[in-house]
C-alpha cells in the first residue's frame, strides 16, 4: 500500500469576491519532498501557500494532511511553519531569543530552549556566540539562517517558504539556494517553496508546479519541465527559447514564418496547430559537409558573452533565433556572415498555446 501523501489538495480554490485567485487545484506532495510552486506575479502562489499554512481559509475544496482534512485547523495547530520574505525577525532581540520564540510560545522550559537553540545554531552553521548577538547586527545571509533556525525550532513536519530569497543580491542568493537544499537533505523535512524564478526552483526542487492565473498548468521534476514543457507559457517562462508557430501538413510541420516544412517530434493525432520549441543550446552552426534534420540559413546579427557560454543572435527574415554554445565551441566567423543553423527533430518540443 502506498502511504498517503503528507499533503493532498483536492479542488482547492480561493475567491476574493468575484475574483478567483486559486482555481480548483489538485496536487499531492510527498513526505520529504522539496516542492516548489513557480509562477509570475499575481498567479496565486502566495494565496495558495497561505491556505496550506492556515493563514487563509479556502473558499472551496480540501486540504488533507496525511489523509485528514485540515481546512479549518488554525495555523498554530498545524505541524507547519512559514518563512516569510520579510523574515519577520525581532531585530532588537538576540539571535537566541528569536530562535527560541516559537518554543517559548509553546511553554518549553528555558534550559530545553537553550539546548535546542544551540543545536540549531550548529545545524545552520552560525557561530555559537551568536546566541547573544542582536539580530540588527547580523548580515542578510545570517538573518536568513536565523529565520530558518527559528522555523525549525519546534520541529515542524512541513516548512513553507514565501519567496525568502527574492530581496537578496545575486551572489548571496546563489549560496543560500544551495544551503537551503543542503538543509533539506539534513533535516529530511517536507519543504514547500514559492518563487517567481524558475531558475531558483530548478536548483533546489525535487518537483516543480507551475502556476498561471490561479491554475496549476504543469507539475513535474525539473528535468521533465525543462525538456517537455506542457505549453508555450511554460516554455517561455523558462527563459530564452526559440518558439516557432507550426501546423502539421502531412510531410511534417509547416512553419509560416520560415516558409518551410520542419521535422518535429511526433505530434498527437489531434494536434492541429501549435509551437515548436527549441532550446538555444540544441541549435548548432552547420559547417561544410555537415547536416541536420532541420536547417535554416540566416545572418549572424550579434553575440553575447554569458560567462562559460556564448549566445548568438541569428536572423532569418523576421525570425530571430538564439543559439548558445560553450566558449570552446564558439563560432569562428564574423558578424554579418551568412550562416546555416540546424537542429535535430528529437531536440525540439511541440507545445500548445
Ligand atoms: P506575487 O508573486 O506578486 O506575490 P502571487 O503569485 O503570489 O503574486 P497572489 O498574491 O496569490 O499572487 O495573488 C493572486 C491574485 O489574487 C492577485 O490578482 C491579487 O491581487 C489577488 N489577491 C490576493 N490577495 C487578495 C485579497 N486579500 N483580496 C483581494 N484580492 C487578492
Amino acid at each position: 500500500m502506498v502511504a498517503d501523501p503528507i499533503l493532498r489538495l483536492s479542488q482547492l480554490s480561493k475567491r476574493f469576491g468575484q475574483f478567483e485567485a486559486v482555481k480548483e487545484i489538485d496536487l499531492a506532495i510527498q513526505e520529504g519532498e522539496f516542492f516548489t510552486i513557480v509562477g509570475p506575479s499575481g498567479s496565486g502562489k502566495t494565496t495558495l501557500i497561505r491556505m496550506l499554512a492556515g493563514l487563509e481559509e479556502p473558499s472551496g475544496g480540501e486540504i488533507l494532511l496525511r489523509g485528514e482534512r485540515i481546512n479549518e485547523t488554525p495555523a498554530n495547530r498545524r505541524p507547519t511553519c512559514m518563512v516569510f520574505q520579510s523574515l519577520a525577525l525581532f531585530p532588537h532581540r538576540s539571535v537566541g531569543q528569536n530562535i527560541e520564540f516559537p518554543l517559548k510560545m509553546r511553554g518549553v522550559p528555558p534550559a530545553e530552549r537553550k539546548n535546542r537553540a544551540d543545536e540549531l545554531l550548529r545545524l545552520l552553521r552560525l557561530p555559537e556566540d551568536y546566541y547573544k548577538k542582536q539580530v540588527s547586527q547580523c548580515s542578510g545571509g545570517e538573518r536568513q539562517r536565523i529565520a530558518l533556525a527559528r522555523a525549525l525550532a519546534f520541529d515542524p513536519e512541513i516548512l513553507f517558504f514565501d519567496e525568502p530569497l527574492s530581496a537578496i543580491d545575486y551572489r548571496l542568493r546563489k549560496t543560500l539556494e544551495k544551503e537551503l537544499k543542503d538543509l533539506h537533505r539534513e533535516t529530511g523535512k517536507t519543504f514547500v517553496y514559492i518563487t517567481h524564478s524558475l531558475e531558483e526552483a530548478m536548483v533546489m526542487s525535487d518537483r516543480i508546479g507551475i502556476m498561471r492565473m490561479g491554475e496549476l498548468v504543469q507539475v513535474g521534476a525539473p528535468d521533465e519541465i525543462y525538456s517537455r514543457p506542457a505549453n508555450r507559457f511554460v516554455s517561455e517562462f523558462m527563459g530564452e527559447v526559440n518558439v516557432l508557430e507550426v501546423q502539421p501538413n502531412g510531410a511534417g510541420l509547416h512553419c509560416p514564418v520560415l516558409g518551410s516544412t520542419l521535422q518535429g517530434p511526433d505530434a498527437k493525432a489531434d494536434f492541429a496547430s501549435g509551437y515548436l520549441v527549441i532550446r538555444p543550446e540544441y541549435l548548432r552552426f552547420i559547417g561544410p559537409g555537415e547536416t541536420a534534420e532541420n536547417t535554416v540559413t540566416g545572418v549572424l546579427y550579434n553575440e553575447y558573452a554569458l560567462g562559460s557560454r556564448i549566445q548568438y543572435q541569428v536572423r532569418v527574415g523576421e525570425q530571430v533565433f538564439l543559439v548558445e554554445k560553450l566558449r570552446e565551441q564558439r563560432y569562428g566567423g564574423n558578424l554579418d556572415d551568412e550562416v546555416i543553423i540546424g537542429w535535430e527533430a528529437r531536440d525540439s518540443v511541440l507545445a500548445t498555446e
